[in-house]
């Protein structure tokens, strides 16, 4: 969930709140006892507290995790084939990863930059056809260049982003980044980094 949402989230429940507390403060005056009511309007702010925070909570999440690391929802799409709503944006950019790892990334994006950190974004989800593209045009690893096999990508996976990095970013997101579950995985490729999610 992006932060605008947890933002709108958050509003609708102290809007809620202040509309449940006008009206215990109305019944006070007018009757008593009413708490058998107030106790079942409790309940209801209680869940409606308890359903929010479950959707906005994904740091700690866990998922099902194939024999390569990959969540079962993605496997089940394919490589290079997730849907667009599997996806979600990355801060303002016109890039996506897989929902999780976007989150992970918002938010890592925006504590380095408290730390007076600028993390770049140069490439992130990654298409079949655009993997068959770059591959076409940096030449296959396998062949010494610096493509994976189209459909093999880890960027197809919408797991994998590859980031601009001066070497101040580059050495917090060598000491930071594993915290928000990303790791440096690419021999060579120090832009290269990857969302491992952790395993249900
Ligand atoms: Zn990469």
């Amino acid at each position: 969930m992006g932060i605008e949402r947890v933002g709108s989230r958050i509003a609708d429940i102290q809007s809620r709140m202040i509309a449940l507390q006008t009206q215990q403060a109305g019944r006070n005056v007018q009757q008593q006892p009413a708490t058998s009511a107030s106790g079942a309007e409790g309940g209801t702010f209680a869940n409606a507290l308890e359903n929010a925070v479950a959707q906005t909570s994904t740091a700690n999440k866990s998922y099902s995790l194939n024999s390569k690391g990959i969540p079962t929802e993605l496997a089940s799409y394919g490589n290079g084939r997730i849907p667009a709503a599997a996806l979600e944006q990355v801060g303002t950019t016109r890039h996506k990863l897989w929902a999780p790892a976007a989150e992970s990334l918002n938010r890592m994006i925006a504590d380095a930059k408290r730390e007076g950190v600028h993390i770049g974004i140069t490439d992130s989800y990654r298409p079949y056809a655009e993997q068959v593209d770059l591959a076409r045009r940096k030449g296959l690893y396998s062949q010494g260049g610096l493509a994976a096999k189209p459909g093999t990508s880890e960027h197809g996976w919408g797991m994998a982003t590859d980031l601009d990095l001066n070497s101040k970013a580059q050495t917090w997101m060598r000491a930071n980044a594993e915290k928000y579950g990303f790791s440096e995985n690419v021999p060579r490729e120090p832009w290269h980094w990857e969302f491992k999610p952790k395993s249900a």
